[in-house]
């Protein structure tokens, strides 16, 4: 019998309002793995000493979050090229020899969530709005782009944010003004909230959703709460939506599987034991 315990965890700062302890733990006993996921909160500048002690420690690695996905790119001996076009990464994965590879699952886990509410969801199915240019547009419009959207609005509050994206970025992507956000929604097949507007104590997000066909699926990053303003308003008028848990309960499942040797599903108990602490 193999005894090896396995540990991971996920470096933040602030870190206790975190759910991934509960996502990885639940895996872990439901695969009757031996092993534990832990919180590690590690300020910024002691963020090089806590990645170099993974490998010191033993353990299979780590998830990162605010304030700590783009500094801790310096410190890999390897970066997938995708999360390299994120710039930034989520996930650690130490390896065998010791040495330190980075990943970013948060698009990953973003198109599996369409999917897992319509399972034949298809990224060039017409014209896709994201609202937002901060670090979750990056991921949701790049893998986006790899799944082969064909015209993707970028809309930010910061023009200039939107329009450094869609330079970088190049086709699909066009910046459209703030002002424009109620108007660009016409003909579209997906809306994307990756803002931080009705997310639990901010304001609800201020877009109108009169141009927006019926047909279009509208999702929102955000999963406190659950059902966000938009998504609300959504689906009072009748469009199908998905709400952000699913985005972050998938990216979690590689990362789970490169630690654990096991790719895990997301099971209703999961989703019940997450839900009851939004
Ligand atoms: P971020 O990098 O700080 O970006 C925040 C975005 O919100 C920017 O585009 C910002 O626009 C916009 N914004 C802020 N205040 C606004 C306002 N008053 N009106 C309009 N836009 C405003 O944050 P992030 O990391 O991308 O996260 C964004 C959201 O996604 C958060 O709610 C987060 O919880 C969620 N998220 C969810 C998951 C998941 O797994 N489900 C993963 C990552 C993030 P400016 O550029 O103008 O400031």
């Amino acid at each position: 019998m193999d005894n090896t315990f396995i540990m991971a965890g996920v470096m933040g700062w602030p870190v206790a309002h975190s759910r991934s302890p509960i996502i990885h733990n639940h895996w872990i006993r439901q695969h009757q793995l031996r092993g534990a996921y832990g919180l590690f909160p590690v300020e910024s500048h002691n963020l090089g000493d806590a990645i170099r002690g993974l490998k010191a420690l033993g353990l299979a690695g780590c998830n990162l979050t605010i304030p700590h996905k783009v500094a801790a790119m310096s410190y890999m001996d390897w970066v997938q090229p995708l999360a390299q076009r994120m710039g930034a990464i989520n996930t650690i994965v130490v390896q065998a020899d010791g040495a330190l590879h980075g990943f970013n699952n948060d698009g990953f886990g973003y198109l599996q969530s369409l999917r897992d509410a319509q399972p034949h969801w298809r990224a060039d199915a017409g014209p896709i709005v994201v609202l937002g240019a901060g670090g979750a547009a990056r991921a949701i419009v790049l893998s986006l782009m790899d799944e082969g959207a064909t015209e993707i609005r970028l809309i930010n509050r910061t023009f200039g944010k939107a329009q450094a994206l869609a330079d970088e970025f190049g086709t699909p992507v066009q910046a459209f003004d703030w002002s424009e956000r109620h108007a660009a929604l016409a003909g579209a097949a997906l809306l994307v909230n990756s803002t931080n507007q009705g997310m639990h104590g901010q304001p609800e997000l201020d877009v109108q959703l009169h141009e927006l066909p019926m047909t279009a699926l509208v999702s929102d990053a955000i999963y406190v709460p659950l059902e966000t303003p938009l998504l609300a308003a959504a689906r009072q008028r009748g469009n199908a939506t998905v709400n952000g848990l699913g985005m972050l309960l998938n990216q979690a499942r590689p990362a789970f599987h490169a630690w654990f040797g096991v790719m895990p599903d997301i099971d209703d108990t999961l989703v019940k034991a997450l839900t009851k602490t939004l």
